[in-house]
């Protein structure tokens, strides 16, 4: 299955499509989520937040509504205590999405993630993930889904387990990787292979999200668009990351003792930067442009508008003119004023 006549790849067909994820870590700001295992217990404890944050993304033009089940995968659950809760908790997920996706006519992809279980040199763990994949992917088809993404994936082995069990399944599946380290994944691919061997497995889209800034994810994702035929995703996180510190887990500032993942908050990208990249990356032809972990409702409806898009939050978007001493009447106000604010007149 290679996504051919799916909703994905007719919304594919359209242009660019347009992500925002991120929703453990955000979620973890507002207190729905605990830093440390990052399991999104909020889909049972608070759906109103989850329903609240898809609402927010979707009102800033992401055209497709995430189910949060990153995490959500029977390790994980086991870990906090929470294994007995594992059905509920994924089909909850997929429902929350639903109906907020159906509010704005988004599509509804189902989420798996690495897992933290896998190790290429210990074949009896492909088995554990698979399973793990095929009842979380299963609940997903089951509630009902229009792909899967299987995301940030450490090891290309993992992620052709997520690609099969999709496959099995019916379900296309977008597969993008983690980058943490400079050029390979964790079982030693080079990141343009990797996504080569996920195209030629079948993959409907392949590419990058999370650790990497749109400075140091862009490069990469323009050697993996010249290299494969099928669609390409790219969904940095919104913090400047640098050729130095390449990804969001490699940031040091000084004085702090960890910068990730409780304190990236001075390397947060501006909504302008955003959108700057939203255009870099449609133009190398990115099909799939999105952010992750970091990202916040205005960064989405900047990168929207960046791409010519009027979406339902543009309603509220900036019109400085009518600021008081930033806008029209500013010729008007005290001159020490404005150079207090630092306006040029
Ligand atoms: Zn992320």
């Amino acid at each position: 299955m290679t996504g051919t006549g799916s909703a994905l790849a007719d919304r594919l067909a359209q242009g660019t499509v347009l992500g925002a994820e991120g929703y453990v870590f955000e979620l973890e700001r507002r207190g729905y989520v605990k830093a440390g295992a990052y399991v999104p217990e909020a889909v049972v404890d608070f759906p109103d937040a989850v329903t609240e944050l898809h609402r927010e993304f979707l009102r800033a033009g992401a055209d497709v509504m995430v189910a949060l089940t990153y995490y959500a995968h029977r390790d994980k659950l086991r870990q906090v205590g929470r294994e007995s809760e594992l059905e509920a908790m994924n089909r909850q997920a997929v429902r929350l999405a639903r109906q907020v996706a159906a509010e704005g006519g988004a599509l509804v992809a189902g989420n798996v993630c690495n897992t933290w279980s896998y190790d290429p040199q210990d074949a009896g763990t492909a088995d554990v993930v698979r399973a793990m994949y095929a009842e979380q992917l299963g609940w997903a088809a089951d509630e009902g889904v229009d792909f899967v993404i299987a995301e940030t994936n450490d090891y290309l082995g993992e992620a052709l387990i997520a690609l099969e069990v999709s496959q099995e399944l019916g379900l296309p599946a977008m597969v993008t990787l983690a980058t943490t380290g400079p050029a390979r994944t964790w079982d030693g691919y080079d990141y343009v292979e990797a996504c080569k061997i996920l195209a030629g497995h079948g993959a409907a889209v392949v590419g990058l999200n999370c650790d990497r800034g749109p400075a140091t994810m862009l490069p990469l994702v323009a050697r993996i668009r010249e290299q494969v035929d099928c669609a390409v995703a790219a969904q940095p996180v919104p913090y400047r990351t640098t050729e130095s510190s390449p990804t969001m887990e490699s940031l040091r500032a000084e004085g702090v003792n960890r910068v990730f993942p409780l304190a990236l908050d001075p390397f947060s990208c501006t909504r302008f930067e955003m959108a700057d990249f939203a255009v870099a990356a449609r133009d190398l032809g990115v099909n799939y442009v999105g952010i992750c972990c970091g990202a916040g409702p205005h960064h989405v409806r900047a990168m929207a508008e960046a791409l010519g898009r009027t979406v339902p939050a543009s309603r509220y978007s900036p019109s400085m003119d009518l600021h008081p001493i930033l806008g029209t009447a500013a010729p008007s106000r005290n001159p020490d004023v404005l150079e207090a604010w630092n306006v040029t007149r």
